[in-house]
């Protein structure tokens, strides 16, 4: 059997809506974007969505609303994706490394405060595999040092923390629709947030720093005519991931219980089993189970997570690791010291992501299920 990490859920709704945009004559950003966003809007239940192409952008423009500018400090778990700290690069302002803790490689929020300094402006959280961080105890130091929150949601569509949906907790959150995604448009992303100038400000920096949308513009007097408030950047979607966007939001729930589903299943399997240790959900928040991730107990194993890796390979199991943290990437070599970032790199040296995707059969699951068992216990020191 071969298996891969993840395979997009798509069927004929997506193709239809798809195709169906293409005969219309309206390829870029125009009404299925408009209705997109607010489709979105409504599911999140905050009072923006602003639609972009991608998690990056989102990240980006978010960080440019939140008016974060040259020097200034963003704090941002040291295990994320290069994004995080990529975004924060571009404003010329400094990324800071928190340590995660390690049973929900979450950014460890009671090692915040020693960072922060008269130059932190943000904090931007990462809800890792789609478990949300601790918004309550991150929402009380931000308030206390008037910093902004800006979540990297890339993973947690749909989440929720106590009840509520994540996109609707911080100052602004962020969305990736790339492809192996919760939800995905092949690639995009969204920004959501309760404040209106904050959601005109990308709106306008998303195309140009051009003040009205090409659809607007055609309703107008004047349809031609635009202004150019500041320089911005070419971060619109398209209609055709727009459509898509539609129909997948429509299967979000749907496909959210079979992510459940199979995590529970991998979560039977193996909690019994002490060559590996579970993935800790906390009891007051829900993961969208966009990763299965799980720690190998090396201590009792007389092999290595990469060689691990590498037999599940060989018997059609691809796997993957969440994630190689930043202070280990050479451009960061002098920037970031890995002797600060103990628990990142115990959970890096031991974590694995296991393939989990609607649409996943309960054989694939079940054969993932029997080589990781046949595997491990055979690794037995
Ligand atoms: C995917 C991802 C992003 C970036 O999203 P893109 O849509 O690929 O730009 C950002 N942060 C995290 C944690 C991600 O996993």
């Amino acid at each position: 059997m071969e298996i891969p990490f993840h395979k997009p859920y798509i069927t004929d709704d997506e193709i239809t809506a798809v195709t169906g945009c293409l005969r219309s004559g309206w390829l870029t950003m125009g009404h299925k974007t408009a209705e997109f966003e607010k489709q979105f809007r409504e599911y999140i239940g905050c009072g923006n969505a602003v639609s972009v192409n991608s998690g990056t952008a989102a990240l980006h423009l978010a960080l440019l609303a939140a008016g974060i500018g040259k020097g200034d400090e963003v704090i941002l778990p040291a295990m994320t994706f290069a994004a995080g700290a990529e975004v924060v690069n571009y404003l010329n302002a400094v990324p800071v490394l928190v340590d995660i803790e390690r049973e929900t490689r979450l950014m460890d929020v009671s090692a915040i405060e020693e960072k922060i300094t008269g130059r932190t402006r943000a904090v931007m959280p990462m809800h890792y595999g789609g478990q949300p961080c601790d918004m309550e105890e991150i929402i009380e130091i931000a308030e206390a040092h008037n910093l902004m929150v800006i979540e990297d949601a890339a993973h947690s569509l749909p989440s929720l923390y106590r009840g509520d949906k994540v996109g609707a907790i911080g100052n602004l959150t962020c969305f990736s629709f790339y492809a192996t995604k919760t939800l995905t448009t092949g690639e995009g992303g969204m920004v959501t947030t309760d404040n209106d100038g904050f959601a005109r400000r990308m709106t306008t920096l998303r195309l140009h720093g051009i003040s009205r949308d090409p659809w607007k513009r055609q309703n107008s007097d004047a349809p031609w005519r635009y202004d150019v408030t500041e320089t911005g950047y070419k971060y619109n979607t398209t209609d055709i991931a727009s459509a898509m966007g539609l129909e997948q939001l429509k299967k979000l729930e749907a496909m959210w219980e079979m992510r459940k589903r199979i995590a529970e299943s991998y979560n039977d399997a193996f909690s019994n089993m002490d060559e590996v240790a579970l993935y800790r959900v906390k009891e007051d928040r829900e993961t969208s189970w966009y990763l299965y991730p799980v720690t190998l107990n090396l201590e009792m194993l007389s092999i290595s997570r990469d060689r691990f890796i590498v037999e599940m390979l060989e018997r059609g199991i691809q796997l993957s690791v969440h994630f190689i943290p930043l202070y280990r990437f050479s451009c960061y070599e002098s920037v970031f010291d890995p002797a600060s970032y103990v628990n990142s790199e115990w959970a890096f040296e031991r974590s694995v992501s296991l393939p989990i995707f609607p649409g996943m059969a309960g054989e694939e699951v079940n054969y993932v299920i029997d080589n990781m068992r046949d595997i491990l216990k055979s690794s037995r020191k």
